[in-house]
C-alpha cells in the first residue's frame, strides 16, 4: 500500500474562496460578514473537484491512500482573530471530512486548528477533538507561526503550546508541522517560508529537552525537512556543543520527515542522512510546485518516481517509506486501515 501522508484540498469549489473573502471583508465591514450556512457546496462538486485532480493523479502515478488537510496556505491565521479562524477550520476542516467520506478508500482527514496570533493554543482543542473523535481524523497540522511570517509566538519547545501537546499524547497523533502564508514580503511563501519553518522548527526541538516532557510526542516535519537533512553535520555538531544527546536519541524517536523533495538529487540525500524509519512517503500534490520537470519529463511532485530510483533503498526500505512507518506515526490510520481489512 502507498501511502501519501501529506496532500491538501487546493482544488475546492471557487464558492469556498468566494465565502472566505466575504468573510475578510466582514473584519472591516460586519454588515458583510456571511454565516457559515451560506456556504453551500454540493456532493456532487466535492466529488468532481477531487476525482479530476488528486484521485486522477493518484491513480496515474500508484499511490492508495492520501492524509488529507485543509489548504495550508488559506489556513492565513493571521487574518481576523479567533472567532474568523475558528469559523473558517470548521469549513475547511468539514470539507476534508466529507472528502473522507465520499471516498473512503483514498482519503482520510488531517485538522486544520484554529490558531489565531497571541491567542492561547488550547482555545484549539475543541475543534482538534471534534475532528480526531466525530470526523475520524489521524493527524492535524500545527502552525508555528500564526502571525504569517513575523514569529511573534514562543518557539514549540515552550510550554505555551503544552495544551495542544497534552491532547496530542492524550488522542496518540502526531503533527505535521506546517506554516501557512507569509504576509512578510521578505519570505516567499511556499519557496522560503515553508523550508524556513521546516529548518526552524527543527532546531527549536534541538536546543530543548521537550521530549523528555513529552517521550511519545511526534513531529512530521514536511518538506523533507527544510534544510535539515542537507547540514545534518551543523546540527550534529550543534546538539554536541549544546551537551546534549546524539541526535538519534536526542530527536529522532519524535520528529519524521516526509519526501516532498522535488528531485532526485535531494531524495537520494535525504534518504541516505536521515534513517528510513524517520522518512514517510509523501507529494503534496496537487501543491506548491505543478509544472514538469524538463530534465525528466515528468511532475517535479511526482515523488513516488525518486523514492523508486533511490539506489541505496531495499523494498524493505520501500516498504516502511511507503506504508510502515505511516502506520507507526499515525496509529490512528493503522487502526483505521486494519477496521477495513488492510
Ligand atoms: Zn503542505
Amino acid at each position: 500500500m502507498i501511502i501519501d501522508v501529506h496532500g491538501h484540498y487546493t482544488t475546492a469549489p471557487k464558492a469556498l474562496e468566494e465565502w472566505r473573502n466575504r468573510q475578510i471583508a466582514g473584519i472591516k465591514d460586519p454588515s458583510a460578514k456571511p454565516r457559515a450556512s451560506e456556504l453551500r457546496i454540493s456532493d456532487d462538486e466535492l466529488r468532481e473537484s477531487i476525482a479530476n485532480n488528486q484521485l486522477r493523479q493518484m491513480k496515474e502515478r500508484g499511490s492508495d491512500l492520501t492524509i488529507f488537510s485543509p489548504r495550508a496556505s488559506f489556513m492565513a491565521h493571521h487574518i481576523g482573530d479567533f472567532e474568523v479562524s475558528s469559523t473558517w477550520a470548521a469549513i475547511c476542516n468539514e470539507l476534508c471530512f466529507r472528502v473522507s467520506k465520499l471516498f473512503p478508500d483514498n482519503f482520510i482527514g488531517a485538522a486544520m486548528l484554529p490558531q489565531s496570533p497571541g491567542v492561547d493554543p488550547k482555545t484549539c482543542i475543541p475543534e482538534l477533538e471534534k475532528c480526531i473523535k466525530e470526523y475520524g481524523f489521524v493527524g492535524i497540522n500545527l502552525n508555528p507561526d500564526p502571525s504569517g511570517g513575523h514569529w511573534t509566538s514562543p518557539p514549540l519547545s515552550d510550554r505555551h503550546w503544552y495544551p495542544v501537546y497534552e491532547k496530542m499524547v492524550e488522542l496518540d497523533i502526531p503533527a505535521m508541522i506546517h506554516v501557512s502564508t507569509s504576509c512578510n514580503a521578505c519570505f516567499h511563501t511556499t519557496g522560503a517560508h515553508y523550508l524556513n519553518a521546516d529548518t526552524t522548527a527543527f532546531m527549536q526541538c534541538l536546543t530543548s529537552d521537550l521530549f523528555k516532557d513529552f517521550p511519545t510526542l511526534r513531529f512530521l516535519i514536511p518538506h523533507g525537512g527544510g534544510a535539515v537533512p542537507y547540514h545534518w553535520g551543523r546540527f550534529r555538531g550543534l546538539a554536541q556543543e549544546m551537551k546534549k544527546p546524539l541526535l538519534k536519541d536526542h530527536l529522532l524517536n519524535n520528529i519524521f520527515f516526509d519526501t516532498c523533495v522535488y528531485h532526485q538529487p535531494g531524495i537520494d540525500l535525504l534518504t541516505k542522512v536521515i534513517p528510513v524509519e524517520n522518512v514517510l512517503f509523501a507529494s503534496e500534490m496537487i501543491g506548491a510546485v505543478r509544472g514538469i520537470d524538463p530534465e525528466t519529463g515528468f511532475h517535479y511532485d511526482d515523488t513516488k518516481r525518486y523514492i523508486e530510483a533511490a539506489k541505496t533503498l531495499t523494498a524493505e526500505d520501500r516498504y516502511k517509506i511507503y506504508e510502515g512507518n505511516a502506520r507507526r506515526v499515525f496509529p490512528r490510520l493503522d487502526i483505521a486501515l486494519k477496521a477495513r481489512g488492510n
